[in-house]
């Protein structure tokens, strides 16, 4: 059986002033993406967001486009 989902996005989940520092995958909510705690520009998160969301959805979501889920 394969259920339809969203395709994964990434979803905030914390940040340090106007800054994410944590992220996660919306059809993997056990898996968090975070860019530590030394807080930078707001740019270098979420580019450090964005560069971890689009290695998990690689690694672990490439193959949905081809209707194969996981
Ligand atoms: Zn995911």
């Amino acid at each position: 059986m394969v259920v339809r989902h969203n395709k994964p996005q990434l979803v905030i989940t914390a940040k340090i002033g106007n800054v994410p520092v944590r992220g996660i995958c919306s059809a993997c909510p056990n898996i968090v993406f975070d860019t530590g705690s030394k807080v930078g520009k707001r740019k270098e998160h979420e580019r450090k967001l964005n560069d971890l969301f689009s290695q998990h959805l690689k690694e672990k979501h490439a193959r949905e486009n081809d209707g194969q889920a996981a």
